[in-house]
């Protein structure tokens, strides 16, 4: 893994090819609001980041962050309590009961 020498220096990334940085923008985006109080924000030259992917904005595009350490991602529950198995519940709906 190459060592970036844009915004976050010297952190390792496999996004960092030896002829520069390969994510589309050519650089890490900063953190979102969201991401506040995360154990994976690192600050750079007084600028936010996240150490463990590039855009925070797209992590949270769809609900929660998977990687957050401060929130969990909510496990949908049926009226009785239980979890429900996204997959489970989708077959069962697509076998309509
Ligand atoms: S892991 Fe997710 S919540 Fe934490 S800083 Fe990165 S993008 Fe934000």
């Amino acid at each position: 893994m190459n060592a970036c020498t844009t915004l976050k220096p010297g952190t390792p990334c496999d996004f960092m090819s030896p002829k520069g940085c390969t994510y589309p923008g050519g650089a890490c985006m900063e953190i979102i609001d969201k991401c506040e109080g995360c154990g994976h924000i690192m600050e750079c030259n007084g600028k936010k980041f996240c150490s463990v992917y590039p855009n925070p904005a797209a992590k949270w595009r769809r609900g929660v962050c998977n990687f957050a350490t401060h929130v969990k991602a909510e496990v949908p529950k049926d009226e009785s309590g239980k979890k429900i198995n996204p997959l489970k519940a989708a077959k069962r709906a697509a076998r309509g009961h």
